[in-house]
């Protein structure tokens, strides 16, 4: 069957064509693009025609470094984000709700609270949840998961102690008298999701299991998203994925990147490579340092605000260059989550003992936050490409400025690493904030924080190139340049139709774009509106 797209507007990020006004789309692969006349001259008689009636048409968006299964897991998570869920006493119902479907062994979960959203205008606190939930762990993520609230079960299940010292790296939430009230910030909170989801993933049957990732894959096909490297791929999550794909429930192309400790175990069951044409396992992701926001992102000098100190390094230069080496040998393209400039000193350290040309494989560096411009032209020697996060100027700047104080103009000097020649590909980070692509590409080019400080102003990217990030960069940073992120004959039909041009909407208004369907090999996989007839 062949469809034919047409009355659009275009944006094909293949540079050099001529006129685009329609798209030829056969088997799953875009047939043919250029002149109407000329795409329908190609097509087959009986052909489909999708007449779009002015709507703009862009390649499938790519996040080159989201938590997809984390998405998933908060999505099937009780809703309790706002306006949903308007006050706390609405959390506790969605609470009561869950505990009727939650399996004993298993926490009852929500996600999605703002408390200034909140009617209350303050956290929901233990008391809160004991209310709700008053016989078994309960707990409520905040929607940027850097806190949740647990109630007094939880907090006795986790090992919490009722005047426990604030951790390096975290804090609690406290009454008058000291005591936790329930409120968990940054370290302990991470380590406590990621604890739960195991958990969880363990726990799960196949279905469900396969489920999350369907509703993982539903939230970011809404957003355009085409294409996924998962950040943190370990056995569980395979397994979850590989399910999902095996019943026709991914609606993105999943690059998994896999946790290093769990190499052994993905060559033993002889998952590495290509699983499906949207599945597939073929890169390693090491952690170097911790975070920006926590601050244990491990920098030259101390940070100026707690927990103080330099940040954490995880592996020594020598040891993490023993790494790259091995990985780099066995064939592996691999990944380093790199926040702080010591820590990327050392990755570079660590990619330059591999003494290739031209990193054929296409090491990576995740995040790269204090990449300054000095370090980045070590990097662009290197070939080195930089999957990151330009959304975090908006959610997560301000705390930047305060960290970073002077240099903070410097941190994701999108513009600088560009001007240097390096990769850029662009991601969310998901679920640390939200997985929309249109957030990151207005924030690429406008690079303002909440509070409305710009930071880096010459670090701007013009509009092309900030899209340039979501699809023909990414796509080279998961090695599918020759597939997906432009649309172009012999690529494969991954396409997102919004109702305006992202390239000519005023840059404050990118958000406000909608997407009305995305298609993923020829096939709608999401639909706001009935672009595409059954
Ligand atoms: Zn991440």
């Amino acid at each position: 069957m062949e469809l034919i797209v047409e009355d659009a507007e275009f944006v094909t990020m293949a540079g050099g064509a001529g006129p685009v006004e329609a798209m030829l789309v056969r088997d799953g692969r875009i047939a043919a693009t250029g002149p109407a006349g000329a795409v329908r001259a190609a097509s087959a008689p009986g052909a489909r025609v999708a007449r779009l009636d002015g709507a703009t048409v862009i390649p499938g968006l790519i996040d080159a470094h989201c938590h997809v299964c984390d998405v998933g897991y908060l999505a099937s998570a009780a809703d309790c984000s706002q306006p949903s869920a308007p006050d706390i006493p609405a959390i506790q119902a969605r609470l009561r709700d869950a505990a009727g479907r939650t399996p004993h062994g298993s926490w009852v979960t929500g996600g999605g609270y703002v408390e200034y959203k909140l009617r209350e205008n303050r956290h929901p606190t233990r008391a809160d949840l004991d209310q709700a939930v008053p016989d078994r762990p309960a707990v409520v993520y905040h929607t940027s998961l850097h806190a949740c609230v647990l109630n007094t079960a939880a907090l006795r299940d986790a090992g919490f102690a009722e005047m426990q010292p604030d951790p390096p790296g975290g804090a609690f939430g406290r009454d008058r008298e000291g005591r936790l009230d329930g409120v968990i910030f940054e370290g302990p909170m991470f380590a406590l999701f990621e604890r739960n989801l195991r958990h969880d993933l363990a726990r799960m049957g196949a279905a469900q299991a396969a489920r999350v990732i369907e509703m993982a894959g539903q939230r970011l096909a809404a957003f355009g998203v085409t294409a996924a490297c998962e950040a943190d791929m370990r056995r569980d999550s395979f397994g979850a994925f590989a399910e999902a794909d095996a019943n026709g429930l991914l609606s993105q192309r999943i690059y998994g990147l896999v946790v290093h400790d769990q190499v052994d175990w993905l060559l033993g069951a002889g998952l590495r490579g290509r699983h499906s044409g949207r599945l597939a396992a073929e890169a390693v992701k090491i952690w170097a340092d911790g975070g920006m926001s926590s601050r244990t992102a491990a920098i030259h000098g101390s940070y100026p605000v707690p927990p103080f100190g330099s940040g954490i390094l995880y592996f020594e230069r020598d040891l993490l260059t023993e790494m790259v080496r091995d990985f780099d040998a066995r064939g592996f393209q691999v990944a380093i989550h790199a926040q702080g400039d010591r820590a990327i000193e050392t990755v570079l350290e660590a990619y330059t003992a591999l003494g290739a040309a031209g990193n054929p494989r296409r090491h990576r560096i995740e995040h790269g936050g204090a990449m300054y411009p000095p370090l980045a032209v070590r990097a662009a020697a290197l070939g080195i490409v930089v999957a990151s996060q330009p959304g975090f100027m908006s959610t997560l700047g301000d705390g930047f400025a305060a960290a970073f104080g002077d240099r903070s103009d410097e941190l994701y000097a999108f513009g600088s690493w560009r001007r240097a020649g390096i990769t850029v590909a662009g991601s969310s980070d998901a679920p640390v904030i939200t997985a929309d692509p249109l957030l990151g590409l207005r924030d690429a080019v406008l690079r303002r924080t909440g509070d409305g400080l710009v930071l880096g102003p010459a670090e701007r990217l013009p509009v092309a190139d900030a899209l340039d990030l979501y699809t023909t960069q990414a796509a080279f940073a998961m090695h599918r340049e020759g597939e997906i992120g432009s649309l172009e004959p012999g690529k494969l039909a991954d396409f997102v139709v919004l109702d305006r041009n992202p390239l000519r909407t005023d840059p404050e208004r990118i958000t406000d774009i909608r997407v009305l369907a995305t298609v993923l090999d020829g096939d709608p996989v999401h639909q706001s509106e009935a672009v595409f007839a059954g």
